[in-house]
């Protein structure tokens, strides 16, 4: 079992250097004299430590960490994807890292270039006609994005509609962007086969409505049968239709959903394009609407005349919400997304879709004869299995599963989302997989579920022993988090 790990509070010890510095050649200057108040009554309060333990500190500390580098990650709705070390490289470029947010824009005429094309790019990937690259997340983008839909019906003087419509399959992160921008959520239940009931939403649909909220392939991993009668009925009752783009794998240069009926959408570049989703780098989730919402996105706006390209001035977007973004965006995460659409292509990225899908149905057949599929049929990119039975079965619920999962080496799927199928598994293999690692993955699933069978939640209950942690209290995890050093008095 790991130990674990001293924080380097635990490990200092008095007068312990880590450093050398030269005699002091110029007169010593009295901190009080010199700043005054500003000058801090006490040392803060440092670990001290020899340079060669903080350096073990750190790179123990960087090994405790899962990343996709590392291994199989299939977590599902938040595509963990192997990411070409080229985007890296672009990134990292001089021309890009150092540049200054309020340098001259005739010296960041290639960084302006490089936001210009890619929101084109998006446009063109997305159906969609114009986009905006400021928002920093997927829920940023959410809310941006409702935000337009919002001052677009009261640009109409349409001022009833107060209520988004979200499928109750929709990721946590829908209902929360309807809240904060001011709606009120409504849901409206799947059928049997994971679909957006047309009748049900029908049902519900009135001249209160402001938007539909839907993710197509949907959480399952189903792609909407009836996505046309589906926005279509929106429209009709005087809505807009928003799209969750947060995971765009399963179709990218296949379909579009601008081509569907969908006004509005964001994408997680920190998912499908070039980024690690999670681990607490920055993100990116830009936001693409079609040409009657164009007035209202944020400001600046790249535009490109002539031959140079030029932010919009403080005038000249009179509708526009507003920045939603200090600055650009996180450009760096742009730079990246830049460079995976360019070297892939058209080819490349429809490749990467079909492959993705392929990869899904390949493991969704093989862990489908252990545990029920959540949805029967073709899946796209990812899909749910079902782990109610084998609870009911052996005791051993999804959550152990995981935990197994983990002591076997591998990232855990998505657990317990979507909430309509209880005891979930949502698993995401993604197109960068090799068919040798989603079999391993089948094999060790293979080997938990027997273990379930033969020796029963018991020996499950110390799982995983190979982490520091093995079972935290998620609850108290989640709300009380004790993210800092906590000196004692
Ligand atoms: C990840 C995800 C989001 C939220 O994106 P963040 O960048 O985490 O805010 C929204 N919708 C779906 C379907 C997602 O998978």
């Amino acid at each position: 079992m790991t130990r674990r790990m001293e924080t380097v509070f635990e490990a200092s010890r008095p007068g312990r250097k880590g450093y050398a510095l030269p005699e002091l050649d110029v007169p010593a200057v009295d901190c009080r004299t010199a700043l005054g108040k500003a000058c801090r009554g006490k040392p803060p309060r440092l670990p001290e430590m020899a340079e060669v333990d903080v350096v073990r500190h750190f790179t123990r500390l960087s090994k405790l960490n899962y990343s996709v580098d590392e291994g199989f990650y299939p977590l599902g709705s938040c595509t963990m994807k192997y990411n070409p070390k080229v985007n890296e490289v672009a990134a990292r470029m001089p021309g890009f890292a150092r540049l200054h947010p309020l340098q001259p824009e005739e010296t960041a005429q290639g960084a302006m270039k490089l936001l210009f094309d890619l929101g084109a790019m998006l446009a063109e990937i997305t159906g969609m006609d114009a986009v905006t690259l400021q928002p920093a997340a997927g829920a940023h983008g959410e809310q941006t994005g409702l935000m337009l839909i919002k001052a677009w019906h009261e640009s109409r003087g349409d001022a009833k509609r107060t209520k988004v419509i979200v499928p109750d399959s929709a990721h946590g992160t829908n209902p929360a962007s309807a809240a904060v921008t001011g709606f009120e959520t409504v849901e409206v239940a799947s059928d049997d086969e994971g679909m957006v009931d047309l009748g049900s939403l029908e049902a519900i649909l009135d001249d209160t409505v402001a938007a539909l909220m839907l993710t197509n392939p949907n959480t399952l991993g189903i792609f909407e049968k009836h996505i046309l009668e589906l926005t279509e009925a929106v429209h009709r009752a005087g809505g807009l239709v928003y799209y969750d783009g947060a995971n765009l794998n399963a179709i990218m240069g296949k379909a579009r959903p601008g081509d569907m009926g969908f006004d509005v959408l964001h994408l997680n570049l920190h998912k499908t394009f070039g980024t690690p989703h999670g681990g607490g780098g920055p993100g990116a989730g830009p936001v693409g609407v079609k040409a009657e919402l164009e007035p209202f996105l944020p400001s600046p706006v790249v535009v490109h005349k002539g031959g140079r390209y030029t932010f919009t001035g403080k005038d000249e977007r009179p509708r526009s919400i507003g920045r939603v973004r200090s600055f650009y965006g996180n450009f760096g995460v742009l730079v990246k997304a830049y460079a995976y659409i360019r070297a892939l292509g058209p080819e490349g990225l429809k490749e990467a879709s079909e492959m993705s899908v392929l990869n899904a149905n390949y493991l969704a057949k093989k862990l489908g004869g252990l545990y029920p599929l959540a949805h029967k049929g073709h899946c796209m990119h990812e899909f749910v299995l079902n782990g109610g039975p084998l609870k009911h079965e052996t005791g051993v619920s999804t959550l152990d599963v995981a935990k197994a999962v983990i002591e076997a080496g591998f990232h855990p799927p998505t657990i317990y989302f979507p909430l309509i199928v209880p005891e979930a598994l949502m698993v995401e293999p993604t197109e960068t997989e090799s068919v040798e690692t989603l079999d391993r993955f089948a094999d060790a699933m293979e080997e938990i579920v027997a273990k379930a069978r033969s020796e029963g939640p018991e020996a499950f209950r110390g799982l995983p022993t190979t982490t520091p942690i093995s079972r935290p209290d998620e609850t108290t995890a989640a709300r009380n988090p004790i993210l800092r050093w906590q000196f004692g008095e």
